[in-house]
């Protein structure tokens, strides 16, 4: 069994996770709407992959025998500045989501409950390369400094990104 508090972290962090997945559909309409179509791609896929990350928690939960409940998931920003501006607010964003999931693997850690801890490392490690992606296209951003071919260039590179399952942890 999950602890009370475990599993009340678990449930918050399905709604952080959905609200990830909704901040990064807003960020994909409004690369769509500046022209930047395949950067409009990498964040669609990003929308599905959060979607991925809320639903693995799901199944865990429900394999732990927790009820899973779900709140309302809250407004999300609209309008950035620039395109830097909208990958520096990932990079952010990124950070408190790995925060989120530190304190969930500090509860199981304390419950001394380590399937959780288990199923939980899979998100420490995924926090990883989410903070580095984000990372990554902020300093070619600020390389390109609003070049209009490099920023062409780039948005050729996002549009090849195609879309897997975040695991096949959101079938079990
Ligand atoms: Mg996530």
């Amino acid at each position: 069994m999950l602890s009370n508090r475990l599993l009340d972290a678990i449930n918050a962090q399905i709604n952080a996770e959905m609200w990830s997945a909704y901040l990064y559909l807003s960020m994909a309409t409004y690369c769509q709407d500046a022209g930047f179509s395949g950067i409009a791609n990498w964040f669609e896929i990003q929308f599905k992959e959060e979607q991925d990350h809320a639903m693995i928690l799901v199944k865990y939960a429900q394999s732990r025998g927790g009820r899973v409940t779900l709140k309302a998931i809250d407004a999300v920003p609209t309008e950035w500045k620039s395109l830097l501006d909208v990958f520096e607010n990932t990079l952010e964003h990124e950070k408190k989501v790995t925060a989120m999931i530190n304190n969930l693997m500090h509860i199981a850690v304390d419950d001394k409950d380590f399937a959780s801890q288990s199923r939980l490392q899979w998100f420490v490690d995924e926090q990883i390369e989410e903070e580095e992606n984000a990372t990554e296209l902020i300093h070619k951003l600020k390389l390109l400094d609003g070049n209009g071919f490099g920023l062409y260039q780039l948005d050729q590179e996002l549009a090849a990104r195609v879309y897997n399952t975040a695991s096949p942890l959101v079938k079990e």
